[in-house]
């Protein structure tokens, strides 16, 4: 039997780990159209594990994950792709206090914190306004870097091609199979595309099959801050828990986040000035870090479907468009589930999980036109 052409649009996590399960049974050309992949979303994220993030089918594929990334870690020359981190969820008032309570009664590797301990955890933590809080187990730090060039070589292993400087701006299926052209000039044929294009992601649903999904590209800030003596690398991540602010330690500094969502257009996003001030207020506010000033600072985005649960499927226009999009703030702690779960759904369109098929089918957002 003659092997399926497919393009993948997008080489971020989701790209390349998706395109590398399919590589196997499939001829795979990954178009990215950056001079590198990994330059956005995937280059910026926080690297970090929670068990306990967004929503119930994000935590399912969280949890799916985790064999697989001790399954990786494992193999010959791979760094641990999760290490312990530990993290410290905080409340500040009697609401968040509830909220947090309620966290800790649901999920099984959360549990209650007394202030001597979380300080004992964290020392600079001014515990004594503190409401509450809870020690998350879950938590842990991701090698990204590692997990992302694992799916990109074994995508290239099994016969697959990357082509960067590849932005795919037509895609035509009035004939038998897709007719894509790019940017530079160049045109692709393929059986099948596979939509990856992250924050992009409605754009190129709209080229190829004339609706999106509805996606909300999101920009989220991160700084590391000077501190004035080397911050111990065992430090938890410390979260609010309403994510107003979070921090932990990153080669002796500290990287925080003021946990920004504010909707923009896809882009090379920049931080705000703005809210580079305020997560330095905020964490001085609960600290005695005493943060002054900004060694570096990044913003990328976080695009998120209505309901903040993954969009995977056929795409509900066009069924010979796979939609692998819409990954929020979760698409690296849950790629090495969400590709095999894409996968499968790509071969067979059906999954044994049909509760979890449900949750990220594309056919339960409403198909928008923009333009
Ligand atoms: C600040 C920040 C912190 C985060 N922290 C975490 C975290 O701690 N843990 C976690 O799990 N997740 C985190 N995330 C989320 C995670 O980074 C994303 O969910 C994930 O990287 C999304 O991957 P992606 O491949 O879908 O998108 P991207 O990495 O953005 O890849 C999409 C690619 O598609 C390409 N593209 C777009 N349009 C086209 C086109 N027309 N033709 C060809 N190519 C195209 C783009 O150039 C891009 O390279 C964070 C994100 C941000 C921004």
């Amino acid at each position: 039997m003659t092997r399926q052409r497919i393009l993948v649009i997008g080489g971020g996590i989701a790209g390349v780990s998706l395109g590398s399960e399919l590589a196997h049974d499939h001829d795979v050309v990954l178009l990215e159209a950056e001079s590198s992949l990994a330059v956005h979303s995937t280059g910026r994220s926080a690297a970090t594990f929670l068990g306990g993030y967004g929503p119930p089918p994000v935590q399912e594929l969280t949890r799916l994950s985790e064999p697989e990334f001790a399954r990786l870690s494992a193999l010959p020359d791979m760094p641990p792709l999760l290490s312990p981190r530990g993290g410290l969820f905080t409340a500040w008032d009697d609401q968040s206090a509830a909220a947090l309570t309620s966290t800790i009664v649901s999920q099984s590797f959360m549990t209650e914190l007394s202030a001597e301990k979380a300080r004992a955890l964290c020392p600079t933590l001014r515990v004594d306004d503190m409401a509450l809080c809870a020690l998350d187990s879950s938590a842990r730090d991701i090698d990204v870097s590692a997990l992302h060039s694992h799916y990109a070589a074994r995508l290239r292993r099994l016969g697959g091609r990357t082509e960067t400087g590849a932005r795919v701006v037509a895609a035509d299926k009035s004939g038998p199979q897709w007719e894509v052209r790019t940017e530079d000039g160049r045109s692709w044929r393929a059986d099948r595309l596979v939509n990856a294009a992250g924050a992009w992601g409605d754009e190129v649903a709209e080229t190829c099959a004339g609706t999106g999904h509805g996606l909300s590209p999101r920009r989220r800030t991160v700084v590391i801050a000077r501190t004035s003596e080397r911050i111990p690398a065992d430090w938890p991540i410390v979260a609010d828990v309403a994510e107003a602010w979070y921090f932990k330690p990153e080669g002796g500094a500290i990287l925080m986040s003021p946990g920004d969502e504010t909707p923009v257009p896809p882009g090379d996003v920049k931080p705000d000035p703005l809210e580079v001030a305020m997560v330095l207020e905020r964490v001085n506010a609960v600290t005695a870090l005493q943060l002054r000033s900004v060694r570096t600072s990044w913003a990328g985005l976080r695009t998120f479907a209505p309901d903040r649960a993954p969009v995977v499927g056929p795409h509900p226009d066009e069924p010979t468009l796979f939609s692998f999009v819409g990954q929020g703030g979760y698409g690296i702690q849950m790629a090495p589930a969400l590709a095999q779960v894409g996968a499968e759904l790509f071969r067979t369109g059906t999954l044994q999980d049909t509760a979890l098929a449900a949750a990220i089918d594309p056919g339960r957002v409403p198909a928008v036109a923009e333009h």
